[in-house]
Order: structure tokens, then sequence, then C-alpha cells
């Protein structure tokens, strides 16, 4: 399969700006005209090495800028991309092709039904992408409220079909425009995985997976092909990754702030999103293929990745690499203080990275520190579970852990259902983002002020 096309498309090699400067004025959140021309002379340099801005986009395009726009945080966090950045593309857009139809900067956001009440425009707000949009002359458009047309994957792998918004296929061009982010699942989170905005969210009562919640569907251990499976019906025109500032450890949400490198000041351009990921991953300090996506994406022949199959131009990548602090991916057992796990077939890229993320954010804040006993979680399919936990301090996550469960009775494991009619907490979904990320960390608060409430009774 692979070099199927590659060549006719890329030849070959392939050509990636990466463009670095010592300093960029400003910051996400407060910055003038000043920064803004700076990193749009970034964004030429790059678009430049291919040919112009010109080349990708015609007169009359419209054109969308599907963003990496995942929570709402504030600029400074660095989760999502930064407002320089957007304002200086639509300007550099603008500038040089100046009769381009429409402008839309468009995302689907992770926090959409995670939160109530929260669209991505509200994400957008509050971390400054909206206003930066807008003020250069930029649509901004939800695309959870978009028209959906389900659409065949060719020849897929894991993701035959998924509801794609119309603003997507009616676009003339799509230039993807991912944040330079490690990622707890997927290493890091860069073109490839940007397209997780393009798909759409829709929950269930009972909080189980509905089948048409394309966001967390195949968002387990088929979470790499999904995206592969992805480029086969959008492969966007542009790739422009935004490492103006940059999160090492376990992104993307992070709880440390050393997890935010600032003033890194790099951004990488190509039309190979392959080679994009490829080059940004080396310059983290990691190998061509550490990231799955890369790996599979070039195995598959979506782009060149290997070093020698790409001229990289701009900056010397073994000059301005940052050595990241590498995500802990699924390590979680032994991990945390008073946090037991328990888990057979518990997703490496679903349930347990999940759940690393979200009790990240409780250590960070000390309340593990105070129970005054474990909390237990069990994950995954065929898990054994001991006898003695205490339902009360117990979480039963995911769906698989109700199902192919073996006979595991008989050599003296408790079953789900036992714990479940004792009162185990239970928290549905394969895997369920907006129940795990909402509801653990109350529960875990609610059991540690028990714990001090009992302590202090004792000792008065
Ligand atoms: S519920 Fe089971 S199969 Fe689904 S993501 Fe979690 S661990 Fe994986």
């Amino acid at each position: 399969m692979r070099n199927a096309h590659i060549k006719e498309r890329f030849g070959t090699k392939s050509t990636v700006g990466l463009i670095k400067r010592e300093k960029v004025s400003g910051s996400p959140s407060k910055y003038t005209e000043k920064a803004v021309a700076e990193v749009k002379d970034m964004l030429k340099e790059g678009v430049d090495y291919l040919g112009g801005m010109k080349r990708f986009v015609k007169p009359g395009n419209t054109v969308v800028l599907k963003v990496n726009s995942v929570y709402a945080t504030p600029p400074e966090s660095g989760w999502n991309v930064d407002p320089r950045l957007v304002e200086a593309l639509v300007g550099l857009i603008k500038d040089e092709v100046p009769n381009v139809g429409k402008i839309i900067v468009a995302d689907d956001s992770a926090a959409v039904k995670q939160l109530p009440d929260i669209d991505t425009v509200d994400v957008m707000v509050t971390n400054g992408i909206a206003q930066a949009a807008r003020k250069a002359g930029a649509e901004v458009i939800c695309l959870e409220y978009d028209a959906h047309v389900r659409t065949t994957i060719p020849d897929a792998r894991t993701f035959p079909y998924f509801e794609c918004p119309k603003t997507l296929l009616d676009a003339d061009v799509i230039i993807t425009v991912p944040k330079w982010k490690n990622h707890i699942e997927g290493h890091m989170t860069l073109g490839i995985k940007n397209a997780q905005g393009y798909y759409t969210r829709v929950l269930r009562q009972d909080g189980m997976t509905d089948h048409r919640n394309d966001k967390e569907r195949r968002h387990s251990n088929d979470l790499h092909l999904k995206f592969t499976d992805t480029l086969k019906v959008i492969y966007p025109a542009l790739t422009i990754i935004d490492g103006l500032w940059a999160i090492q450890g376990d992104g993307p949400g992070v709880a440390r702030d050393w997890e935010v490198i600032r003033d890194m000041n790099m951004i990488v351009v190509s039309d190979d999103i392959v080679a994009a990921d490829s080059v940004c991953a080396q310059a983290s300090g990691y190998a061509w293929d550490w990231v799955p996506t890369t790996r599979l994406a070039w195995r598959q022949g979506f782009g060149h990745a290997k070093p020698e199959e790409i001229e990289i131009k701009g900056a010397d990548l073994k000059k301005v690499m940052v050595r990241f602090v590498p995500p802990k991916l699924y390590e979680i057992q032994g991990y945390y203080d008073n946090v037991d796990v328990y888990t057979h077939g518990g997703c490496s890229t679903g349930c347990q990275p999940l759940l690393r993320m979200t009790l990240n954010f409780p250590d960070e804040a000390g309340t593990l520190k105070k129970l005054k006993e474990p909390i237990n979680f069990v994950v995954g399919n065929n898990t054994y579970i001991p006898h003695d936990l205490k339902p009360e301090r117990t979480c039963l996550l995911g769906e698989c852990l109700w199902y192919n469960w073996l006979g595991l009775e008989e050599e003296g494991s408790l079953t789900p259902q036992n714990l479940k009619d004792r009162g185990a907490f239970i928290v549905p979904g394969c895997p369920s983002f907006a129940n795990i990320f909402t509801n653990i960390p109350p529960w875990i608060d609610k059991i540690a002020a028990k714990d001090q409430a009992e302590a202090q009774a004792a000792g008065a």
C-alpha cells in the first residue's frame, strides 16, 4: 500500500518549512499589531517555501481554517491555537489573495457536551480565538451546529463513515491548524489528529456511547486507524502547526505549569501533513516514527515522514530542537498516592490514559494525599476484582468491564454487578470523556471531604 500515490502527490521528497524566531512579541492573551506582523512574517516564510499562498488559495475561494480549539481555557493555558497565529494567518491570506471569498475559522471543540451548555464559540471566546478571527475579518463557525452529511470512507479500516460537517465538504480549501502538543493517548496531537474536530458528539441519556458519537467512536486502541481513515476523505491543502507556545508532558490538557513551554516560537508548515507531523516530533526530540498516526499514515502512503524523505527549509532542526518530557501514556498502576487500579483489558488509548489525565488534577491539588485509604478503579474487560474492595471507594470505569466477563468469579473475583449492587460508583462510556472528566473529580472530592470529616470527628 505504501507509495501508492505518494510520488504523484509529493515527488520523492516533501518540503517542510520549520520557522523559528528568537523572540515573538507579546503573549497569547496580550499582544499588539507588532506581534501579529511578526507571526505573519513567520507564516509567510513557511508558505513561501511551498510556493506561496496563491498556490493554495485562489480568488473567490472559501477557505476553512480548522483550528485546534479544544477547551475553554484562557489563551495563556497553551492548550489551544494561539490567537496571534489565527489573526496573522487570516491576515496573510487576505494580503496574498485580496479577492479571496470567505475565510472561516471553525472547530467542534472537545469540550462540547462534556460540560453542560457550552458550545465551540464559548470555547473560542474564552481561549481568544474568536476575537482574533473576527478582528482579522474571518467568520467563526461552531461545526457542531452545521448540517452533517453521512460520508463514506473508501477502503475503511476502522471508521467506515462519519457525519461530516457540510462546511468542510463545501470548502474549496481546508487548512488544518493544530497546536504543537503532547497527547497522553496519541503521543502528540498534530496535523493528522486535528481531525478530531471534524467529528461531532451525540450523547445517549444513560451516558453510554452512542453509535453516532463520532468523537468517541473508535477512540480506543483503534484511535490511530480512525485518523488515517479520515485522511481518505479530507486531506488538508496545508498543515500549519502552532508552536509559538507548546505543551510537553501529559497533554493535551495539562495540570502542571512546567508542561507549558512558553515562547518556543516555532511554526511548521507543509502541504504534506505526514511530513509536517514528522518534523514536529523530531523537533520535540522524538524519533520520526514515535507518533503512531505519523507512522501509520506513512505506512499507508499519505505522505513522507523519514528524515531522508523530507527537505526542511528555514531553521536547522538540530539547533532548534527542544527535548519534550514525554507523556506517561497509559502507565497508571502505582503512579498516584492512594489510588489502586485494577485492569486487564483497559485500552491504552481509551479509559486508562483518560483516567490518568483526570487524576493529574486532584494529584496536583493535593486531594489524593488527603485520602485516609486508597480509592479503587476497575477498568477493562476480564479484570480480576479483589473481594475486599469497598464499594463506596470503588469506581467501575467504562463499558467493556460489563462484557466478556469470563467466569473470574470461580477464581474468587467479585463481579461488577456485585459492586454495583452495593453502591460502587459507575462511570459509563467507551470511553466517555464527559463522564470521566466531569464525574470522577467530584467523586474523589466527596470521599476526601468525608475522610477529613471523620478524621476530625475522631480527633475531637
Ligand atoms: S470501555 Fe473498555 S474498550 Fe472502551 S475505551 Fe474503555 S477500556 Fe477501552
